[in-house]
């Protein structure tokens, strides 16, 4: 007699910090989940070398599953940009650099009221709850568990100037004070909040893992069929509810694959800048990675940029030896300094991007790729207004190098299958897609991110949005 098939109510693709915050949220009402999420140990052939040395410092050990992301999703990334995404439990939310923007009401303004207001909620609930430090202010509710800054760096940053101005992030570690916490005194790899992390607060019992990766999702008569691999064999798993956190790019392929569209989308991102400048004094700390807690935006023009700052550290003068092979007789030198090498990314409007993916019908492929494109000018005149900003408040010696390692080094990847269009390739307020009213898209592939350029705090607040409004419409 043939097995029956196991129908799940509802099955979670990934597990990022989206999906991982959306099980947190839905553990909360339900007594269990269960999620589809590869942790393959073994590393396909090499599929996308050109990305190996341009891996972010934090990723330099993880090329295995940077490939392995773009073997087991048949995704090819063209030479002319860079992308990526990592299989392996957690993705690249095991990496990010722990930076929120808190300023996230221009960004969803166009959302419906009560979308909005429990957006915001959310947010709140996240900062509350999972101890994040920081100060955050919405409706004259201000709330604070905030951090001690360096001192010196904070006058110069905060320095009044015509064109710029200071602007303080959320930072993603466990405070311990309600009102100061100290960077240094922390436990970095307890206190982050991390795949890992987060998980450990979530009983085991109720959280069942399936080590596979998916394929495609096909109709059913009972909802979905979702084709997975182990990495050698298929199996088919039945749901009526599907919950894709799988990062912009894998979500968006998949749906596309679901939907037949085989025309080219965009890939919205914010294009990063890279700079170094020489501080005339050491940015003294602890930590074996300082998060960029200063940022500087654009008074009038707030959206066209936010530059961060931190001081070098030991993995990321490894980066830039190992990306700069004829630095290396002067790493000493390097190393010596580094307190005095101030690193800045400046992530530019996502009006400048230059990332598509298309799928390939017969090869059932998708290739992501960059145009021929030249925005440079606006460019660089935010780099000289930053670096006149420096140099007048004294803060560096009159060096500067910038560096622009091309479209998609910003690992910031959204907007893809956009919340509210009604049509087509998007999704409605409750982050179904219009197709079918059963797939559930939690990852930044429904946002656009124009003046948020940290936009993970956005990310969950929704994932976990859109687990209440599941296990309100399940009891
Ligand atoms: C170095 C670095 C620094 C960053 N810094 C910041 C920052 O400071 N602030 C900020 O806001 N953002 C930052 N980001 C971006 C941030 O990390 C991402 O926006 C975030 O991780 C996205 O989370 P996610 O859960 O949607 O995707 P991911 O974290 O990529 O998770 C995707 C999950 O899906 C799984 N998966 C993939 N394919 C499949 C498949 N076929 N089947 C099943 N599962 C699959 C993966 O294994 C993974 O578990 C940074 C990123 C990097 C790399």
């Amino acid at each position: 007699m043939q097995k029956k098939e196991k129908i799940y109510e509802i099955l979670v693709i990934g597990s990022g910090l989206s999906a991982l915050t959306f099980v947190d949220g839905y553990l909360e009402k339900n007594k269990k989940i269960d999620i589809i999420s590869p942790d393959f140990n073994y590393r396909k052939k090499d599929k996308i070398n050109h990305l190996k040395k341009l891996l972010p410092p934090q990723m330099m050990g993880s090329f295995n599953q940077v490939n392995n992301y773009f073997h087991y999703n048949n995704i090819i990334v063209n030479k002319n940009c860079n992308f990526f995404g990592s299989l392996e439990f957690g993705g690249l939310s095991n990496y990010w650099g722990m930076q929120i923007d808190k300023d996230i009401l221009k960004d969803i303004k166009y959302l419906k009221h009560k979308t909005k207001k429990d957006l915001i909620k959310c947010f709140i609930d996240i900062f509350k709850t999972k101890k994040l430090m920081g100060k955050l202010e919405f409706n004259k509710n201000k709330i604070s568990n905030n951090y001690i800054k360096n001192n010196y760096y904070y006058k110069k940053f905060n320095s009044r100037d015509k064109y710029l101005e200071l602007s303080e992030p959320i930072l993603a570690y466990k405070g311990k004070n309600k009102n100061l916490n100290d960077l240094d005194k922390i436990n970095e790899t307890t206190a982050k909040f991390t795949p890992k992390n987060l998980l450990k607060t979530i009983s085991k019992k109720k959280i069942k893992f399936h080590n596979f990766a998916l394929k495609s999702i096909k109709k059913h008569k009972k909802g979905l069929k979702l084709i997975c691999t182990d990495g050698s064999n298929d199996k088919i798993f039945f749901t009526k509810k599907l919950i894709l956190g799988c990062g912009t790019a894998v979500t968006t392929k998949l749906i596309l694959d679901y939907l037949n569209i085989y025309k080219e989308i965009k890939i919205k991102h914010h294009p990063r800048l890279f700079c170094l400048y020489l501080a005339k004094k050491k940015w003294k700390n602890k930590m074996q990675f300082l998060p960029s807690y200063f940022h500087l935006k654009l008074k009038k023009n707030k959206s066209l940029f936010t530059a961060d700052f931190r001081p070098g550290n030991d993995l990321i003068i490894s980066a830039v030896i190992e990306f700069k092979k004829f630095l290396y007789p002067f790493k000493f030198l390097l190393n010596l300094i580094q307190k005095n090498l101030i690193f800045s990314s400046i992530l530019f409007n996502p009006k400048f991007s230059n990332l598509f993916i298309r799928l390939n019908k017969k090869k059932n492929t998708a290739q992501i790729y960059s145009k021929k494109n030249d925005k440079r000018l606006e460019v660089k005149n935010s780099n000289n207004i930053i670096f006149n900003f420096l140099k007048k408040t004294n803060l560096i010696w009159p060096f500067k190098y910038s560096y622009f390692p091309s479209y998609g080094s910003d690992f910031h990847y959204f907007g893809t299958i956009p919340i509210g269009r009604k049509k087509g390739l998007s999704v409605n307020n409750n982050c179904q897609l219009y197709k079918d009213k059963n797939i559930y898209l939690i990852d930044g592939s429904v946002f656009n991110f124009v003046d948020n350029k940290y936009p993970l705090g956005v990310i969950m607040a929704n994932a976990r949005r859109i687990a209440k409004t599941l296990s309100k419409n399940e009891k």
